[in-house]
């Protein structure tokens, strides 16, 4: 088994995959730094707007965390919608999943309305549960659906054998409308539009400084009025924001193609994308050419301080599947890959406009592709346009100083990784923070915290 990202594998037939650096200093209406779903996707707003958009990208366009994704297109990310009705209540639950559907909506509408080649396939959501603990999280994620007027179809540790070719689940709940992408060929597809459409791309342009507005690369600068930061894993150098932001590794692998009377009996009622209840769950689906993508990790390396590339996760993960699915046991996987997301603590996006130099904008720890994705549409919306957007309350949700269980200051003590990983296990268990007043849509705090 390989250790490289498939989605890579796949760009060997597309033609120019990489865009020249820059090398001289020139000037833009709008910088956007990072060139992942949210980067591209704040261009692909601006792009018609008869601004002059310039992207920096220190890799190649999905070189980081969107092209090393597993495509899984659902709104919850991280967060299952029980878990956002707990912490924001009914109507904040719905604005928070309807951005991540919004993101999930406009992948789809790009991918038709350009044409773009990128395996994307409907595919319903298969939530998993295992054991005692898991059957109680499928029926609370059930309710929460219901309970907002949501369709979804629940099936119990008996009824879950006739869709899914394996005796070890505890039960699971299945939804509509959601979708399989490969995010690498999605961001290079973004790419070759907004090339298209005159907005000047630069990959292997990593941005080393910025002071004012102007941003420098290694060869070049851009100065510009506005600047959005849409780049992960940023330098503390680079802006104080990026000590806000966190990390969590996870592990993919992709098999050879799968024959269609096994796939029949791993799926005996067609193709789902699929999760378990674990914190630390197992994922995986179909691609189109039917090879099998499987992910997860442990949660030693999931919050490893530095990055692992030891096969050794992925063959636990190999192996527990294996022991679930009896008629998958001799399928090879032939690549894998590490990916570390970056993150919050409390697992939504961070979206700041920094008031003492008004023309930046981050956008940082976006975990999902559709929380990206809204993200880098609703920063570019509301940086550039004097227009008033009745979604800018979700600076609130996203702001940088929102309540956390455990303080920045106790990093210092005992150390990034464990504040993280509470805060983290906190979110996403037991905190109840905020609350939309429907009327006046201002967010209102439930409870004060550290
Ligand atoms: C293995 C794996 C599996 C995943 N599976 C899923 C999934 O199934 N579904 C899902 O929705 N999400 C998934 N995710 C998460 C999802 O991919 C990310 O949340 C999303 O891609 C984040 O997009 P982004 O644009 O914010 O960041 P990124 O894609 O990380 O983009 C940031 C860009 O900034 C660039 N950059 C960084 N620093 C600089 C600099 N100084 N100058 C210039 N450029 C810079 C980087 O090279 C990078 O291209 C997965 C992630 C991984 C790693």
């Amino acid at each position: 088994m390989l250790l490289q990202n498939w989605w890579f594998t796949t760009l060997l037939g597309v033609e120019n995959p990489i865009n020249p650096p820059l090398t001289t200093d020139i000037e833009a209406d709008v910088l956007i730094i990072g060139a992942g779903v949210a980067g591209l996707t704040a261009a692909m707003h601006l792009m018609n707007k008869g601004l002059n958009v310039v992207i920096l990208e220190k890799n190649i366009c999905g070189g980081s965390s969107s092209g090393k994704s597993s495509g899984f297109l659902t709104p919850d990310s991280e967060l299952e919608l029980a878990d956002l009705i707990r912490r924001f209540g009914k109507t904040g639950a719905l604005d928070l999943w309807g951005a991540g559907q919004k993101g999930a909506d406009i992948i789809g509408a790009n991918v038709k309305q350009y044409g773009i080649d990128c395996d994307y396939q409907m595919q319903d959501s298969l939530f998993l549960g295992i054991g005692a603990g898991g059957w109680s999280d499928i029926k609370a994620e059930m309710e929460a659906r219901k309970s907002v007027d949501f369709a979804q179809t629940l099936y119990d540790r008996e009824q879950v054998k006739s869709i899914i070719g394996s005796q070890a689940y505890s039960g699971a709940v299945r939804y509509p409308n959601t979708a399989g992408i490969n995010s690498m060929r999605y961001c290079q597809g973004l790419k070759r539009v907004l090339l298209d459409h005159g907005v000047h791309i630069y990959e292997a342009s990593e941005v080393v400084s910025v002071a004012g507005h102007c941003a420098k690369t290694h060869l070049g600068s851009v100065t510009a009025d506005q600047i959005i930061f849409c780049a992960d894993k940023l330098a503390p150098s680079l802006t104080p924001f990026a000590n806000r932001v966190y990390h969590a590794e996870t592990f993919l692998s992709i098999s050879e193609p799968i024959s269609e009377k096994k796939i029949d009996e791993a799926f005996p009622a067609g193709r789902f994308q699929c999760w378990d209840s674990d914190l630390v769950y197992s994922y995986f689906r179909l691609t189109g050419d039917n090879r099998l993508l499987l992910g997860g990790g442990d949660i030693i390396t999931t919050y490893a301080k530095n990055n692992v590339n030891s096969a050794r996760v992925i063959d636990s993960v190999h192996r527990r599947f294996k022991e679930k699915f009896p008629m998958l046991r001799d399928l090879e996987f032939i690549q894998y890959w590490p990916g570390r997301i970056d993150t919050t603590r409390d697992l939504l996006p961070t979206i700041v406009r920094d008031e003492k130099t008004p023309w930046l904008h981050f956008v940082l720890g976006c975990v999902g592709l559709p929380w990206a994705t809204f993200c880098g549409d609703f920063v570019a919306r509301h940086s550039t346009s004097g227009a008033a957007w009745d979604d800018h309350h979700y600076y609130e949700y996203f702001r940088d100083d929102r309540k956390f269980m455990l303080p920045l200051w106790l990093e210092k003590a005992v150390g990034k990784q464990l504040v993280f990983s509470l805060n983290n296990a906190w979110a996403k268990y037991y905190q109840k923070d905020l609350e939309l007043d429907p009327a006046s849509k201002e967010i209102v705090h439930k409870r004060e915290a550290g």
